[in-house]
């Protein structure tokens, strides 16, 4: 076989054998294909698109390229939840310790955060001592006593995608869907999941602007959950404006335990509260969403789900006394006030450029090696449909480095669209996809 026929093949549009696909995967990590032929076909890709069987067999090989984690001595079955990605958005320090609670195993990776968009390792790691690289047995440990545990995504895990996602990312063949649904899948088959609820974004601050490219993503990682046997189950959520009201590292988990202890935003305590709905559903502990919906709102509202994140904080060595006193959690020094020069209705709060401001004071990386400073961020006062009066506090700067202050503060002004009518307001989930 040759790199050469099957980069030949795809750019005709004809379809790739599980065999061509197979060969392309292992010879690319083996270094016997190399980069340049390796971009070809992945724009090769990108124009001709995929086939359902040809995005299962390419999530497959990548899959099985490297180190796979075997969770299948868990009792029940142990789900996982992802997200394509957005701002604000701290929905799994909700909701693990919510479905944990609810006796259902979450052997979690996850992963830093990386341009406008934040990681849950990152906001983990601003609770101080709280620990994301536990060893194997550490881990395997704490999901038992507990229910879950969340580290860093380390080892041989998928190593075909680290590759490959690293050329696509300086060839423009990123935002190709076979790619995309197969790198995401390929992740999750490899770590051991045995369902997932995929949180899809859509909007200014997602991956993916347009909703229906959203849908067709879904689409595609739901079909590739079909055919390899995963329980997969997507659900196509808006990100035009931020998630909640807190962005940037300990500021998220502030507000994650503001929402366990029920005084959280309600956009994020709603897909919280949804996406553990889903994941009841996929563990198969019923299949009606009301009902698995009745039930972790119960567990929110007991505070047991508060309680199981105190426990899995203090099984990975963080101080567990955050719960109570979020103050112990990093805080910035200065704190810069945004007001409105008009009054109206909030219309527009550009997400992508709310995570561009936090990224720049300090509380994201452009690229992999930046520092971050876990205490920065923004604080929003008004989301999209709140009323304004002139002199009102739109947003706060949350920041250590008065320097940067100028800047950060003529844009996030902008970033808020204030118009005289009162505003619509989309909904927070558009679409559920099983
Ligand atoms: N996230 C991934 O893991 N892979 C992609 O290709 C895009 C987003």
């Amino acid at each position: 076989m040759r790199a050469y026929d099957i980069i030949y093949k795809k750019r005709e549009g004809k379809s790739l054998s599980a065999e061509e696909i197979k060969y392309l995967i292992d010879a690319y990590v083996k270094g016997d294909v190399p980069d340049y032929q390796m971009s070809a076909w992945a724009m090769a890709v990108f124009f001709q698109g995929m086939n359902k069987e040809e995005i299962a067999h390419l999530t497959m090989f990548m899959a099985e390229s490297g180190e796979r984690i075997d969770f299948s001595f868990l009792e029940g079955i142990n789900v996982d939840k992802h997200s394509t990605g957005g701002v604000g958005d701290k929905t799994s320090l909700v909701l693990v310790p919510l479905v944990a609670a609810a006796g259902v195993k979450m052997p979690k990776m996850s992963g830093r955060g990386l341009g406008h968009t934040g990681g849950t390792i990152d906001k983990l790691e601003s609770i101080p001592g709280f620990k994301t690289n536990l060893s194997r047995d550490e881990f395997l440990e704490n999901i038992n006593n507990h229910g879950a545990a969340i580290i860093a995504q380390s080892g041989n895990l998928t190593p075909a995608d680290k590759k490959l996602y690293a050329l696509r990312d300086v060839t423009a063949t990123i935002d190709s869907i076979p790619l995309i649904a197969s790198s995401i899948m390929s992740k999750k088959i490899a770590a051991g999941a045995k369902g997932v609820v995929l949180d899809v974004k859509t909007g200014s601050g997602a991956f993916m602007q347009e909703r229906e490219k959203s849908k067709e993503l879904a689409r595609a990682m739901v079909d590739i959950g079909k055919q390899l046997k995963l329980k997969t189950i997507a659900v196509i959520t808006n990100m035009e404006q931020p998630l909640g009201k807190y962005v940037g590292n300990a500021l998220e988990v502030k507000e994650a335990i503001l929402t366990l202890k029920g005084k959280g935003s309600k956009d994020l305590k709603e897909l919280s509260l949804t996406l553990a709905a889903e994941l009841m559903i996929i563990s198969g502990k019923t299949n009606d969403f009301n009902k698995a919906y009745k039930m972790v709102e119960e567990i929110l509202d007991s505070g047991r789900a508060l309680q199981k994140f105190a426990d899995i904080i203090a099984a990975q060595h963080g101080d567990a006394r955050v719960i109570e006193n979020l103050s112990l959690l990093p805080e910035a020094k200065i704190i810069y006030e945004i007001k409105s020069n008009k009054d109206g209705y909030v219309k527009k709060i550009d997400a992508r450029e709310i995570g561009l401001i936090a990224m720049n004071i300090g509380a994201g990386r452009e690229t992999k090696n930046n520092n971050i400073d876990p205490a920065v961020g923004v604080v929003l006062n008004k989301k999209v449909g709140d009323k304004v009066d002139s002199g009102d506090v739109l947003a706060e700067l949350h920041l250590n480095n008065e320097l940067l202050r100028n800047e950060a503060a003529e844009r996030l002004k902008r970033a808020f669209i204030i118009s005289k009518k009162p505003a619509h307001k989309n909904e927070l989930i558009y679409d559920i996809i099983d």
